[in-house]
C-alpha cells in the first residue's frame, strides 16, 4: 500500500498510535530463554525484556523461514537482543510492529526497548533515551544499473521512493525533493524494478541486501550529501536501570568483536 508524503509520526500522539497498533493486529511475538549468567538470580522468575522491532530490515532484522535466533526472527539486532538478555540473566521477547509505532509503544509501556537499526536523531532523542551506538550507517541511493544518477542532487527531477518514517525520508525531505513514501523497503524496490520510480533512498547495509536479491540495480553513494548515522537501542525516557544493562552489554559486544562478527555474518546470510 502506498502512502504519499507524510511527516514523521508524531511520537506524542499516544492515543492515536495506540489505536493504530490495535487496528494493525499483525503483531507477532517470540521469546527465547536466556541462560542465566547471574548467580544471584533466583530460578523462580526469569525476567523478560520486551524488545520491539520492525522485521523488514535485513541484515538487522528479518523473519527467517529457516528459524531465527529468537523464534522466527533473525539478524544482527536479534542476535544482539538475545545476548543483552542473556548477559543479564533475562529472556528476550520480540514484538514485531510497524517502524512508525515503535517509539510510541516504548512511551506507553508496551515495550521495554527498541532494537531496529534505529538511527539516533535529535527528534527521537526528545521522545526516548538511546544507548551507546553500536553501528555506523549511511543512506545510499538504489538505482537501475543504467541510471544517470551519480550524486544526490541528480535526484532533483527524478521519482524518489523512501520508506515511511525512516531517516531516508527525513534526509530527502530536508533536501527539498518530492518523494513517495512506502510502508516497506521491498515495496519501494518493486517500484524501482517495475520502472515506476527512479531511485530508492535507504540505509546502506539494507540496500546491499536488496541489490544481492535483485538483478540490474546498484547502490550510489554520496558522502557529502548523506551524513553518517549511528544505530542505537532505545528505552523509555528515564529508564536508566535497563539502559545501563544494555550499555554494558553493547560495550562488551563492541570490544570483543561480536558486533563486527555479526555484521560480517549477516551481510552474506540468506534471509
Ligand atoms: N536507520 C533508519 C531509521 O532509523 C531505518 C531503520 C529501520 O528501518 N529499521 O530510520
Amino acid at each position: 500500500m502506498k502512502k504519499f508524503t507524510k511527516t514523521l509520526a508524531m511520537v506524542t500522539a499516544v492515543v492515536i498510535a495506540a489505536m493504530a497498533l490495535t487496528a494493525c493486529g499483525a503483531q507477532k511475538k517470540d521469546e527465547t530463554a536466556g541462560k542465566s549468567t547471574d548467580a544471584a538470580q533466583t530460578s523462580t522468575e526469569t525476567k523478560t525484556i520486551k524488545f520491539g522491532t520492525n522485521a523488514e530490515f535485513p541484515p538487522f532484522e528479518f523473519v527467517s523461514n529457516k528459524g531465527g535466533v529468537i523464534g522466527e526472527f533473525d539478524g544482527i539486532d536479534m542476535a544482539m537482543a538475545k545476548q543483552i538478555a542473556e548477559d543479564n540473566g533475562m529472556k528476550a521477547e520480540i514484538n514485531n510492529m510497524e517502524f512508525d509505532s515503535l517509539l510510541v509503544a516504548l512511551q506507553n509501556g508496551q515495550l521495554d526497548a527498541v532494537i531496529a537499526g534505529m538511527t539516533v536523531t535529535d527528534e527521537r532523542k526528545e521522545a526516548v533515551d538511546f544507548s551507546e551506538p553500536y553501528y555506523t550507517a549511511t543512506q545510499v541511493m538504489i538505482v537501475k544499473n543504467d541510471s544517470p544518477i551519480t550524486k544526490a542532487s541528480d535526484m532533483a527531477d527524478k521519482k524518489i521512493a523512501v520508506i515511511q518514517g525512516y531517516t531516508g525520508e527525513t534526509v530527502v525531505k530536508d533536501m527539498g525533493y518530492k518523494y513517495e513514501a512506502f510502508k516497506k523497503g521491498t515495496d519501494a524496490i518493486m517500484e524501482l524494478m517495475n520502472g515506476k520510480t527512479d531511485v530508492v533512498v535507504i540505509d546502506k547495509a539494507t540496500a546491499e541486501k536488496y541489490i544481492k536479491d535483485n538483478d540490474g540495480i546498484k547502490a550510489v553513494e554520496d558522502s557529502e550529501a548523506f551524513e553518517d548515522e549511528k544505530y542505537a537501542v532505545a528505552v523509555a525516557k528515564g529508564n536508566t536501570e535497563l539502559l545501563n544493562k544494555i550499555n554494558k552489554s553493547i560495550e562488551k559486544m563492541i570490544a570483543d568483536g561480536t558486533v563486527n562478527e555479526l555484521a560480517a555474518k549477516y551481510a552474506v546470510a540468506e534471509d
